[in-house]
């Protein structure tokens, strides 16, 4: 998935800006790309975004679960255990600052088995 390593390696560069390991080249990070809707077996977020967004309080608190209630009845029990809907956690979820930059923002509730550590299913709410 071209957003999971370029989103990755542009964290990191902000993370660690002067290392003299990073032999990258610095145009690099400017690659940042979509991700491609095309491929659904790819049609997943990234942990280290979707973690953010699951545990961010202003951003949950801007979306309460009652919100979620529409998508509850064609939401899809988890594919590897079974566990109900219902059962899954749900949360909102927004893509990073730069995806709206470039004009891939995706926003959405999305359900998340946590025992099977599987993004279940994704209701797209806002795009950009
Ligand atoms: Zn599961």
């Amino acid at each position: 998935m071209v957003w999971r390593a370029l989103g990755r390696r542009f964290k990191d560069r902000i993370n660690v800006p002067f290392s003299p390991a990073d032999s990258e080249d610095p145009t690099e990070a400017e690659d940042a790309e979509c991700l491609n809707d095309d491929e659904p077996d790819k049609n997943r977020y990234p942990w280290e975004d979707v973690d953010k967004a699951r545990h961010n309080p202003r951003l949950q608190r801007k979306h309460p679960p009652g919100e979620a209630d529409k998508y509850r009845v064609m939401a899809k029990p988890c594919p590897k255990c079974g566990k109900a809907s219902g059962e899954l956690a749900w949360f909102y979820f927004e893509s990073p600052k730069w995806t709206w930059e470039n004009l891939c923002g995706r926003a959405g509730w999305m359900t998340v088995c946590d025992a099977c550590h599987m993004q279940v299913d994704f209701f797209l709410e806002v795009m950009s």
